[in-house]
């Protein structure tokens, strides 16, 4: 029954955050010099399900900067506003093989067969979003994060002042892009959006909100609102899964089977369709880039819930 539903659910979460707490493995991302600043104890799970119900173990009120698990929502944002082909036509939708910020990977696919979730497809998403002025842009991407969290979002302003001054590379890479014309907006403006978007604050009790959204196609199950029309769920689930967990995205496939997305800040944020979105915060991360206790929290609630979507018989 329900109540027992909600009491599996408490005690998953409450099981791997006693186990994981003290785990000490990984390190805290520092290519951005703020990121190593945040005290890498930090530990939160929360689960939030279909009638808006939001479970929470540790430190789930935390904010941190979501990084490039933005890049779902802007990809679900210039899906809304232009259609699924226009994802797939501009950026793609295939793993590159590569790392996250390989300017290789530009090069052999020329702009193109990448996915929003590597960084020249992710800044190539942002200067499709449609806007006469980037305050028009960035309003509407801060909008759609607030509205799949369901609660106005903020920038975390040192955060951004940090990477800002140690993009080089980010700026190559959108000048790249911009020079295979994936995208009509000026470089430095879409570099400039992208890296504000990625200084976004969430919590995990946000990200987990925020998940569940996808989870139930597009409905935010704690506001009410459809964010986004559902038919674009199916398709950023699909790039979630091949690419959200960088390098190691068929790894984790294997053992979670759980669509999911990391951030470079120690975020992760999870989808099992229908049941749940889960998002954790634990800042070290693998030698891949995900966050390590997140990644060991995720595995074990889903086991114990039976959460994982390939195993629905
Ligand atoms: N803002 C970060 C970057 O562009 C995001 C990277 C990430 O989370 N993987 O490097």
């Amino acid at each position: 029954g329900q109540a027992g539903w909600m009491g599996s659910i408490n005690s998953a979460l409450q099981s791997a955050y006693n186990q994981y707490k003290s785990l000490n493995e990984g390190k805290n991302a520092d290519y951005i010099p703020a990121l190593a600043q945040v005290p890498s104890t930090y530990f939160g799970i929360a689960l939030c399900t279909g009638d808006g119900k939001v479970y929470e173990a540790g430190d789930t009120k935390q904010l941190f900067s979501i990084q490039s698990i933005s890049k779902v929502f802007t990809a679900a944002l210039v899906m809304q506003e232009s259609g699924d082909q226009k994802i797939e036509d501009t950026v793609g939708v295939d793993a590159t093989g590569q790392v996250f910020n390989s300017i290789n990977a530009v090069e052999q696919f020329k702009g193109k067969e990448m996915n929003p979730f590597v960084n020249p497809g992710a800044i190539a998403t942002v200067g499709n979003v449609k806007g006469s002025s980037p305050d028009e842009v960035w309003a509407k991407i801060l909008k759609i994060h607030s509205d799949f969290a369901g609660r106005q979002l903020d920038v975390n302003q040192p955060v951004y002042k940090s990477e800002s001054d140690t993009n080089q590379r980010n700026r190559a890479i959108s000048s790249l892009m911009s020079a295979y014309e994936r995208f009509p907006m000026d470089p430095a403006v879409a570099v400039d959006l992208y890296t504000r978007q990625c200084s976004i604050n969430v919590s995990a009790h946000d990200l987990a909100v925020m998940g569940a959204t996808l989870a139930f196609g597009g409905r935010n199950p704690v506001t009410g609102k459809q964010v986004i029309d559902s038919s674009h769920v199916p398709g950023l689930l699909a790039i979630m899964s091949t690419a959200g967990m960088y390098d190691d995205s068929g790894k984790w496939l294997f053992h979670t089977g759980l669509p999911t997305k990391s951030g470079v800040g120690g975020g992760l944020v999870g989808v099992s369709p229908g049941k749940f979105g889960i998002g954790t915060f634990a800042p070290p991360l693998d030698a891949a880039g995900n966050s390590v206790r997140g990644q060991r929290a995720i595995t074990d609630i889903v086991r114990q819930l039976g959460a994982n979507p390939y195993a629905q018989f």
